[in-house]
């Protein structure tokens, strides 16, 4: 439908060329419609590109389905082997974190199999819609969150080793939502950050932010994820599984 009004637009404007080669000077409204088509063209490659990546999805949602629901619920998957329209920018691999120190030997995000199945319809979901979800943290294995704790023994900040966080058993995840080129989008404050303003009851935000927020969650719950009061990137998993606190640790290639 763009391409056919953009062969038009050229038509009528390979004709005012033909004219104009009584005045060589191009019209004001000449060059108004040259620029006006070149944005309409850079619009439906755009919108070309969006509908191929959400198609792709799609049919690997289709061509996975079999791996899908082969995967056993309490394993620990890689979510990379599952699906790459994950964005990953996995935190405490890098000294980017309140920590200031990389607690990861490298960036992967294992999670069970039933939290990795659920994030990949979650994913789709939210593909359909023009974003996609961005990785900050998944499982992380007891022994780092000692060494968390050692380095902030606050339990305000770090969950105590004793107790274990939900991250700890595979079942917690930190999140944001990017565009579908993986441009992280505004969610008022950074990821980790320990104040109010990180709370889902905060309102001094602006409309783009609370929406932004409300997306992410409203999808998530949609999804069997559940919020904590005090974080707007953290979601775990609801299942009726009682999955224990894990030391499993991944291998790096
Ligand atoms: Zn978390």
């Amino acid at each position: 439908m763009i391409k056919k009004l953009l062969m038009i637009i050229l038509l009528i404007l390979l004709f005012s060329c033909q004219e104009s080669t009584v005045s060589p000077v191009i019209s004001s409204s000449t060059m108004a419609l040259l620029e006006k088509s070149k944005s309409i063209q850079l619009r439906a490659e755009k919108i070309e590109q969006n509908i191929l990546e959400r198609q792709e999805e799609y049919n690997i949602l289709q061509d996975r389905k079999d791996l899908l629901t082969s995967i056993d619920d309490k394993d620990f998957i890689d979510i990379e082997k599952l699906s790459n329209y994950f964005v990953l920018d996995m935190k405490y691999a890098t000294s980017d974190n309140f920590l200031k120190k990389a607690v990861y030997s490298c960036a992967k995000c294992y999670v069970r199999g039933i939290v990795a199945k659920a994030l990949i319809k979650a994913n789709a979901d939210f593909m359909k819609k023009g974003y996609r979800i961005k990785l900050f943290d998944c499982y992380r294995p007891h022994s780092v969150q000692k060494k968390m704790w050692k380095i902030v023994p606050n339990p305000g900040y770090v969950a105590n080793p004793k107790g274990g966080s939900i991250h700890n058993k595979g079942a917690a995840i930190d999140i944001t939502l990017t565009d579908l080129k993986g441009n992280q989008i505004d969610m008022g404050t950074a990821f980790d950050h320990f104040g109010k303003e990180a709370h889902h009851a905060y309102t001094k935000l602006s409309k783009e932010v609370i929406a932004n927020r409300k997306l992410l969650r409203s999808t998530m719950e949609s999804y069997g994820f559940s919020i904590i009061k005090t974080e707007w990137w953290h979601y775990n998993f609801k299942t009726d599984y009682k999955f224990q606190i894990s030391d499993f640790r991944w291998k790096c290639d």
